[in-house]
């Protein structure tokens, strides 16, 4: 089935670099700040290297900056694991392999979409819980790191309890995220979200993803949501822009899944 695409991706676009430059160097003259703001950038759904997770992979490599990818544990198997190494391979350290739920289907009867939402028996979300991150496991070695996004972004709190159990490091879920994170396992949530986006116009698709980007900024953290499966030729033209723009300005520093939790750790 194939993903539809955001209203704002649909419209052929204006000056994309001059808008950008004057959103993010507006909202860096707003902080006053006094060192870079770290930009952690998260590619979801991650398990089948086709065409458009190889642009994905080709541009943050040109660039050069890190990118944490939540892989969806049912989806992944040996042969498309070896495609994703061959792809990754030349420069290993950028990426940051995890968790994303065990195979992305949503287990409550209404509401919000959940694969490990309240309607579950604890029993059972450790079992998908344990196993998604088993088969991982055996599949990346080394490459996996232990963190977890949940799908759709929310989980519970018996879900949380469990990961955290079974020596999860960190999750990352969307701003403002309820249950709050457990100690010991910091949430390194999104504020920014490029593709998903569900603005019936592409003018307010647009206002509200550069409110978005300046208000991070503002926040000190900016957290970037991609979706490849998501993204046309004009989305992977604006993620190109702002990779630039963002090195260009030298006022962000880049980090994973895996070095922000380093990092969190040792302070
Ligand atoms: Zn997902």
């Amino acid at each position: 089935m194939p993903s539809p695409i955001s209203k704002l991706w649909k419209h052929d676009y204006h000056d994309i670099k001059m808008d950008l430059d004057r959103c993010l160097t507006a909202a860096l003259a707003a902080t006053g700040r006094q060192r870079p703001i770290p930009v952690f950038f998260r590619a979801d759904d991650v398990a089948v290297p086709g065409k458009r997770f190889c642009k994905l992979v080709d541009l943050f490599s040109r660039y050069e900056v890190p990118l944490s990818m939540s892989v969806v544990p049912t989806w992944l198997t040996e042969r498309r694991w070896k495609s994703i190494e061959r792809l990754c391979n030349k420069n290993f350290k950028l990426w940051c392999f995890y968790q994303h739920g065990w195979r992305h289907m949503n287990h409550e009867p209404s509401g919000k979409k959940q694969e490990f939402g309240p309607a579950r028996p604890i029993a059972e979300i450790e079992h998908d819980l344990v196993r998604g991150r088993d088969r991982l496991m055996s599949l990346m070695r080394d490459a996996f790191f232990p963190a977890f996004t949940p799908p759709w972004n929310r989980c519970s709190k018996a879900a949380l309890t469990v990961l955290r159990a079974s020596g999860c490091k960190a999750i990352s879920r969307s701003q403002g995220a309820a249950p709050p994170a457990l100690t010991g396992m910091p949430d390194f949530q999104v504020n920014v979200d490029l593709h998903t986006r569900k603005e019936q116009t592409a003018a307010l698709g647009w206002k509200n993803l550069y409110a978005e980007l300046a208000s991070s900024i503002g926040d000190g953290f900016c957290g970037i949501m991609i979706h490849h499966q998501r993204m046309n030729e004009n989305a992977l033209t604006f993620l190109d822009g702002l990779l630039e723009k963002m090195l260009t300005l030298n006022a962000f520093c880049f980090y994973h899944l895996k070095n922000l939790t380093e990092d969190y750790h040792e302070a």
